[in-house]
């Protein structure tokens, strides 16, 4: 089975040849420039690969609403040319095949529910922390859309009481991506996080802020697995930090085993690595397809 996977980043867009198991056949990479020139590389990478469906996990804010007709475009961006952009319009065009449509981080979860950290559970949440922050919701084995779709890159958060950085959210100044994301811990230290060191004071404040979204999360979802991914969490010394905080915020009030005594199980880095976006579309593609 060939399914096309579509990995479609504010900074680049991943497209690829993915199967059934799990494993990816072929992939290139390009930046995301305007529509017009990003698509049409899209358009000819699939051109002669004979895919049976496509799956789409894409920055957003997007339109999932099956029932609109501005079902498969992206709404608000300010990234030129993608406001309102027919994205999946443009791709019916050219490939008369099922779709799959959803969130970067909502393909994310399903990849990681089918191949990876959550497999074999009908529930998880995925949060990346990178260039921005947000969460896809998989729940009673399905994706969560509801009014429009999750966004839990924004929710407030406390602030940690020796950190006066005053957020870098366009919307809301100092919520979870506006304190957490990778800009913010670059503007708040004046280096790439990637540059901090592993017991710099930094981390004890991005995992206090991540853990309140987490906690937030666990109290109204429930999920059976919490995934963190992105480059920020490339810094492995936050899983601790952030499990700790967790534990401190719930203060026992969860009673499962699961949080209470194998928490190091439950929050967990993603099972499929670099590849839970990519392959998370090649999942979106399979559920087309009714698999
Ligand atoms: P994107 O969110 O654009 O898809 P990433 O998930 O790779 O891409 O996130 C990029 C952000 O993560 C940047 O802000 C970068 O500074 C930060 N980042 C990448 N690697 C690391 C690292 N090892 N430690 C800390 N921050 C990192
Ligand atoms: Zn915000």
């Amino acid at each position: 089975m060939r399914i096309g996977a579509i990995e479609a980043g504010g900074t680049k867009f991943v497209c690829g040849i993915g199967n059934e198991s799990g494993e990816i056949e072929e992939r290139v990479s390009f930046p995301t420039e305007r529509p017009e020139t990003t698509m049409a590389n899209v358009i000819s990478f699939f051109r002669d690969k004979r895919v049976e469906a496509i799956g789409v996990g894409t920055f957003g804010p997007i339109n999932a609403d099956s029932s609109s007709p501005a079902y498969g475009s992206i709404t608000t961006t300010p990234k030129p040319g993608w406001a309102g952009y027919a994205f999946l319009d443009t791709l019916k065009k050219e490939f008369d095949v099922p779709y799959g449509w959803d969130t970067d981080v909502n393909a994310a979860a399903l990849g990681e529910a089918t191949w990876g950290a959550a497999k074999g559970l009908d529930s998880c949440v995925y949060y990346t922390i990178g260039t921005g922050v947000g969460a896809g919701v998989y729940a009673e084995g399905k994706l969560v859309h509801g009014l429009v779709h999750p966004e839990g890159g924004h929710v407030w958060v406390r602030r940690h009481s020796r950190d006066a950085f005053e957020g870098l959210c366009p919307y809301h100044g100092d919520c979870l991506e506006g304190m957490a994301a990778g800009p913010a811990i670059e503007k708040r230290w004046g280096v790439k996080g990637s540059e901090l060191p592993a017991d710099h004071p930094a981390w004890e404040i991005e995992a206090y802020y991540i853990a309140q979204a987490i906690a937030g999360a666990v109290l109204l979802l429930s999920p059976k697995k919490v995934i963190l991914g992105g480059g920020v969490m490339h810094q492995r010394q936050l899983f601790p930090l952030v499990r700790a905080e967790v534990l401190k915020i719930l203060n026992g009030y969860v009673q499962s085993p699961a949080i209470t005594q194998e928490i190091d199980a439950y929050i967990v880095p993603p099972g499929l690595g670099d590849n839970a976006g990519l392959l998370g579309s090649v999942a979106l593609g399979l559920r087309a397809l009714g698999r």
